[in-house]
């Protein structure tokens, strides 16, 4: 497969991708757009153009605020319109030759505003890798029985905030609250001293179900219409004073980072990989068969003070020990509905090396001990002024794709 838009053989966006977001184009209309190497294409004035005559498509599905319109069509449109979508942008292809359409539709990616790509209803925090959750219970709690019983058998999870998902490039300001400093008699009202990243991924669902219907793991990916980068920004100090009894709240709700691109369940298809062995054997609602589990190669910056990018964690989605069936599965088996747009994070994303662990209260562990950054300067946990960036991408038999970067400036509290 040929594109005739050229890109270097290292880009996220290869042939292979077409994801999906939405765009600023000309600093005055928005459009669902996607993207080769580093050209945007502006799928509303394609779809204009006839383009995509053969698709019984609503209205203006393209040339909209968000992408929920489009993927509430589900796979049966979706899937064999991003196929179109390849096959227009090959070599050879009807719209090759169609170099004055072209014109209207390319744009230089750093010529367009990515926006926030669908509209949230609601979203869903799971806390689905095995190793991050034995390294926060071992911190947390008790280092001998890190995990809690429910573990092995549960996807546990909890209700996050929809509102404040924002997309890559929107600053995000360090979050006051309540905390109990350690030895103190009573709390303290201020900024967060402990302001961490989560490195975790999302998947975006493409339908809303009827209360009372479960979906199954067997049909659970027909309701994925894809993935993002997932930014899960925490306060450590304010989450431990507030978790017990019910969990995350105020530690969590001010702001959570995507990427803008959604790449779609097919495009990442090839990277399939078998998941770890779940032992014990979870209920017959969480049996799954197949490879349910992706090889995401995931890695997490932090921008130091001088501009240095400094690589800080390096792990993978595939080491999830809940697939993405399972954690939809479970949440929907008591009749809760879900709708178009919402998102569902995997919960942190660490591996079982010291450096791949997604969180700044792993790998410092507590803060005991500081990263060390090219400026000179030592990291506990995230500063203001540091740029946070997640990227994430496949590669196999020399076919690269990606999701470009989830990346947030954080802002003093004034
Ligand atoms: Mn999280």
């Amino acid at each position: 497969m040929t594109s005739f838009i050229p890109y270097n053989q290292d880009s996220d966006f290869s042939i292979h991708n077409i994801p999906f977001g939405v765009a600023l184009l000309d600093e005055s209309f928005t459009a669902a757009v996607t993207r080769i190497g580093d050209t945007v294409i502006d799928l509303a004035t394609l779809c204009d153009a006839g383009y995509f005559d053969e698709f019984e498509l609503p209205d203006n599905v393209f040339d909209a605020f968000t992408l929920n319109h489009f993927i509430d069509l589900g796979k049966a449109i979706t899937v064999p319109l991003r196929e179109k979508i390849q096959q227009l942008l090959q070599e050879g292809s009807e719209l090759h030759q169609d170099t004055e359409l072209q014109e209207e539709i390319f744009y230089d990616y750093d010529d367009v505003i990515m926006l926030m790509p669908v509209h949230v209803p609601n979203y869903t925090d799971f806390y689905s890798s095995i190793e991050h959750a034995t390294n926060v219970g071992k911190m947390f709690r008790d280092p001998e029985n890190a995990l809690l019983p429910n573990w092995k058998h549960i996807p546990v999870g909890y209700h996050g905030r929809a509102s404040s998902i924002v997309v890559s490039g929107y600053p995000i300001t360090r979050p006051n609250g309540q905390t109990m400093p350690e030895g103190a008699d009573a709390p303290v009202f201020g900024p967060t001293k402990r302001l961490d990243f989560e490195l975790e991924m999302g998947f975006v669902v493409n339908s809303n179900t009827d209360m009372g219907k479960a979906i199954s793991t067997r049909e659970a990916e027909e309701y994925i219409f894809g993935m993002v980068l997932f930014n899960d920004w925490s306060a450590r100090d304010i989450q431990k004073w507030e978790y017990v009894p019910l969990g995350p709240f105020l530690a969590k709700n001010f702001a959570s980072t995507i990427s803008p691109w959604i790449v779609t369940l097919e495009a990442l298809s090839p990277y399939r990989v078998a998941g770890p062995k779940q032992d014990p054997e979870v209920l017959p609602y969480l049996q799954y068969t197949g490879d349910r589990n992706f090889d995401i190669n995931l890695e997490v910056y932090i921008v130091d003070q001088e501009g240095n990018e400094n690589l800080v964690s390096e792990s993978n989605f595939k080491y999830m020990y809940w697939n993405m069936s399972q954690q939809l599965a479970h949440h929907t088996v008591n009749g809760c509905n879900v709708e178009a747009g919402d998102i569902y994070a995997s919960g942190t994303i660490s591996g079982e090396k010291d450096n791949s662990f997604g969180s700044m209260l792993e790998l410092t562990w507590g803060g005991k001990k500081p990263l060390k950054m090219k400026d000179g300067t030592e990291r506990k946990f995230i500063e203001d002024g540091d740029v946070v960036i997640l990227k994430g991408f496949c590669e196999k038999d020399g076919v690269r794709v990606g999701f470009g970067e989830a990346s947030a400036m954080v802002i003093a509290n004034e």
